[in-house]
């Protein structure tokens, strides 16, 4: 039935169609969504006129393809033909739900609607079915969806850094006050985390480490000559402050470890052992 149909409707038609813009706000449309190029179609109900239904569909199916959200059944349709239409079949009062879900019914079994009529009543709501629906699409395409986002961020790398930084920019403070959180919240797990890092990447890190000290040898030799100038003061206490070691001898904290290398701290402690 729906094939007759749009066989009788010609191309000018199909384009005007889109446009409509003239909404009552107690009509609802059933539209189609149709691809001239492969014939397929998809049964819609919209409330809302099907130039703004049409963009939703495309800007939804473009979060679908980033991994995101659910498939609308359209999507099958846009991904081959990005030039389907939308069509109105009928307007109806919204009351007039019945005679939607019976239309509805009659149609979608050779569309790609993937949704039956009454399966959002079914599952306590439209948002109640769209996350349980995302969950399990996520759940058992979890490969797909993975080399969906892969593939959509090699191909847009440079527009998803330019979002990225654009966001950073203007949240900033909110970001930092994120974090800032995030890190009083967890610190002993992220210290974990860093202790394992480094233990499990020691070569590595002491492999990079030195690579950057040989190719930065004067200004980190500049920041530490600073460093040192600044904070003459402090460092200097830090040098007077004398410590009295097991052995009895009194030294500057910086010479402990050289210390107790020497004959005197070593005959101490040979001493203390014989004893
Ligand atoms: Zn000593």
């Amino acid at each position: 039935m729906l094939l007759g149909l749009v066989n009788k409707i010609n191309k000018r038609t199909l384009t005007n169609m889109t446009d409509m813009t003239e909404m009552n706000e107690y009509e609802c449309i059933i539209y189609m969504m149709y691809s001239e190029k492969t014939h397929l179609r998809y049964i819609g109900a919209t409330e809302q006129t099907l130039k703004v239904r049409l963009t939703l569909h495309r800007s939804m199916f473009k979060r679908w393809k980033e991994g995101k959200g659910r498939d609308y059944g359209s999507f099958r349709i846009l991904e081959i033909d990005p030039e389907a239409v939308l069509i109105e079949l009928e307007r109806c009062s919204k009351d007039l739900k019945p005679f939607r879900e019976h239309y509805w019914w009659d149609t979608t079994s050779d569309t790609t609607n993937i949704c039956e009529p009454g399966v959002f009543a079914a599952a306590g709501g439209r948002a109640a079915y769209e996350k349980e629906y995302s969950k399990k699409y996520h759940a058992e395409n979890k490969e797909l969806i993975n080399a969906q986002q892969a593939k959509y961020r090699a191909e847009n790398r440079d527009s998803i850094r330019a979002q990225h930084a654009k966001y950073r920019a203007e949240n900033k403070e909110l970001i930092n006050a994120q974090q800032a959180k995030y890190r009083a919240e967890n610190r002993d797990s992220i210290r974990a985390q860093y202790a394992k890092y480094r233990a499990e990447n020691k070569e590595l890190i002491n492999a990079q480490q030195a690579k950057y000290r040989a190719e930065n040898r004067d200004s980190i030799r500049a920041q530490h000559a600073k460093y040192r100038l600044d904070n003459r003061e402090i460092l200097n206490t830090k040098a007077r402050t004398k410590i009295t070691c097991e052995c009895g001898s009194k030294l500057s904290k910086r010479s402990v470890a050289r210390h107790r290398r020497t004959k005197k701290h070593l005959a101490y402690l040979s001493n203390n052992n014989t004893q």
